[in-house]
């Protein structure tokens, strides 16, 4: 089934989209691991899988296609399968495409990819919406499109102004949904929604949530991700800073307050980040199922 439609359906319906996002284990040798992981989140009936895509471009050691595809086909769950393409060849993209639509694949988020200082990058393609367009070029009728956005704008706009700009070339390229980055502060997902709105992007915008539980993902993820941190955040990391199991608690407490506040102000989509961690993600479900 077509993303875009999956939100047209669950609009009438009064309800929002539920999806989550895994990644490809990084080592061959742990491939069952994200079927185990999945055997384990169907409970939550999500309404999309989404299966990124390793930043490095390599199609030959790449499995993203291989678990969209199985997902979609063994547990009956609908995937959207990530491509990025900063360090991709035209020829890359038109195999990957391929590969997707023989593996009857559906949905796929175009993505330019984070361009790492120092690293040989192929620039065939400067950004996600030109990714878009070949997308659209190959096979306009097989795929839809997704994109990213970024309620704090991306790292290398000046503003959140001109992020919100650059992002209609995305849509104007056939992004027909857009998922967002982490954040912390839904006072920051709500003035992206309005500036974006009043822009003139009108397509569905799901919210990305990352529950934090571990003060080793502090470091790692939150601050790569650039998200501000409201005092509620930074307080409960300050209260939980040598309690481990306290912050597990407390971080899946934050997430599931944040997807309350957001679904209870209209929010279109949640889609968790489960950095491959069933039961974190279980619970964040548990707590907000009666909304969905
Ligand atoms: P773009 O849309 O190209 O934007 C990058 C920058 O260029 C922005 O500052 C934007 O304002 C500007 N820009 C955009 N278009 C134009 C234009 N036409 N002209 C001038 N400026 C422009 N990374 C991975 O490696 N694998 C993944 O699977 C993956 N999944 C992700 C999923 C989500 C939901 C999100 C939010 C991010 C994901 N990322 C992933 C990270 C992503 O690749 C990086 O954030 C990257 O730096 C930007 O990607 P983009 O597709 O948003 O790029």
């Amino acid at each position: 089934m077509r993303i875009p439609d999956i939100f047209k359906q669950r609009a009438e319906e009064g309800r929002p989209v539920f999806s989550l996002e895994v990644f490809p284990p990084k080592r061959k040798k742990n491939k069952e691991s994200i079927y185990e992981a999945v055997d384990k989140l169907k409970v939550t009936q999500p309404d999309f899988i989404s299966v990124t895509y390793g930043a490095g471009g390599n199609i030959a050691d790449n499995s993203t296609c291989e678990i969209a595809a199985t997902i979609k086909r063994e547990y009956g769950i609908e995937t959207v399968a990530h491509l990025t393409c900063i360090n991709s060849t035209r020829e890359d993209v038109k195999v990957m495409i391929q590969r997707f639509r023989d593996s009857h694949i559906e949905n796929v988020m175009a993505l330019r990819g984070d361009i790492v200082p120092g690293e040989d990058i192929k620039r065939e393609f400067a950004h996600a919406n030109e990714l878009a367009i070949e997308v659209q070029r190959q096979c306009a009728d097989d795929l839809d499109i997704l994109g990213a956005c970024y309620p704090e704008g991306h790292y290398e706009s000046k503003s959140l102004e001109e992020d919100i700009q650059n992002l209609k070339y995305k849509i104007g390229a056939g992004a027909r949904v857009l998922i967002t980055q982490l954040f912390f502060d839904n006072k920051e997902f709500y003035r992206f929604i309005k500036l974006a709105r009043q822009s003139g992007i009108n397509v569905p915008v799901s919210a990305g949530i990352m529950p934090i539980v571990k003060a080793s993902q502090i470091e790692k993820t939150v601050q790569l991700s650039g998200a501000s941190l409201p005092h509620k955040f930074t307080a409960m990391i300050a209260d939980y800073e040598h309690d481990p199991k306290g912050l597990y608690q407390a971080g899946i407490d934050y997430a599931v307050a944040q997807c309350r506040d957001l679904i209870e102000h209209g929010v279109q989509g949640i889609h968790i980040y489960t950095m491959n961690d069933p039961k974190v993600a279980v619970r964040v479900w548990e707590g907000v199922r009666d909304l969905l």
